[in-house]
């Protein structure tokens, strides 16, 4: 039982047997995904399944956990190597699979304890935000914003807003201006500011080191989601009282100076649809 070393440094500090049964649906295994996989391992967690359909390619090694040695293999096949070689005990099962297409997406989600969100569009996160509320799982998704201005996370706790619920939310605030900006300008004006494609602009998501802020409050959600969840709550691992975080890399709009961070707490929408279907919303 002693003979592991291997969390020998945190284990009195951190609770790292009552993680052991969790488990985690990573949907997403790009920079974001991975980054947090590996966080997550390197935190106790040791139970994972990893969801993504795509290869890793020579431009995604300057922001993946996974380097050159996996160009060319799949991104669950790559990052599952990684996360074994930081504990040999952990346990994936990969689905080298499009979420959207993909039948089995409900009870991988009834069979998790949290799910990390971390796809590249819209429609799979609404896909998940749905599953998630219908099943009363918990998910934590993480974004960052157009060239890495900053980003945001934000953690599904059931019972309380959706991702639905903070897409209403967010249209009278002025974090949703800072995002869709480059969605309001012609595509000359795009080209003029830029020198980009649009394409080039909504996919470049700006420096490790900009997605390394968003990862670390990502897998800090997620822990916090873990250890609602446990009958027992870890030490070390307090309550998060707010369920949504905006974080700004430096003074772009939205945002006024650099390392800025805003919190809230989300909490149902009465217009929002996911969360109606769902039932309940009468208080
Ligand atoms: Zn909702």
């Amino acid at each position: 039982m002693k003979q592991d070393k291997t969390f020998e440094r945190i284990e009195s500090l951190f609770d790292i047997q009552l993680l052991a049964p969790v488990k985690v649906l990573v949907a997403g295994c790009g920079s974001g995904g991975g980054s947090v996989a590996l966080q997550l391992v390197m935190s106790g967690i040791r139970n994972f399944t990893l969801l993504d359909r795509d290869t890793l390619g020579p431009e995604n090694v300057i922001r993946h956990v996974c380097g050159r040695r996996f160009i060319g293999s799949k991104k669950v096949d790559a990052l599952m190597e990684i996360l074994q070689d930081r504990n040999p005990n952990v346990n994936v099962k990969k689905i080298d699979t499009d979420i959207m297409n993909f039948p089995g997406i409900e009870e991988e989600i009834r069979s998790s304890d949290v799910v990390v969100l971390a796809t590249d569009n819209e429609p799979s996160r609404y896909r998940i935000n749905e599953l998630c509320v219908k099943n009363e799982i918990p998910f934590v998704v993480g974004r960052v914003f157009t060239r890495g201005i900053g980003g945001e996370v934000f953690s599904y706790r059931p019972g309380l807003g959706c991702l639905a619920c903070l897409e209403s939310f967010l249209q009278r605030t002025t974090y949703r201006e800072g995002i869709k900006e480059i969605d309001l300008v012609s595509d000359e004006e795009r080209e003029k500011i830029y020198g980009m494609e649009v394409s080039e602009i909504k996919d470049s998501p700006g420096l490790v080191v900009d997605i390394s802020f968003i990862t670390s409050f990502h897998t800090r959600y997620v822990l916090d989601a873990v250890a609602r969840r446990l009958k027992e709550r870890p030490k070390y691992l307090h309550l998060i009282d707010e369920n949504y975080l905006v974080w700004g890399n430096r003074p772009v709009h939205p945002f006024k100076k650099h390392f800025q961070l805003q919190r809230f707490t989300l909490d149902r929408q009465d217009s929002c649809a996911v969360c109606v279907a769902k039932g309940g919303g009468d208080v």
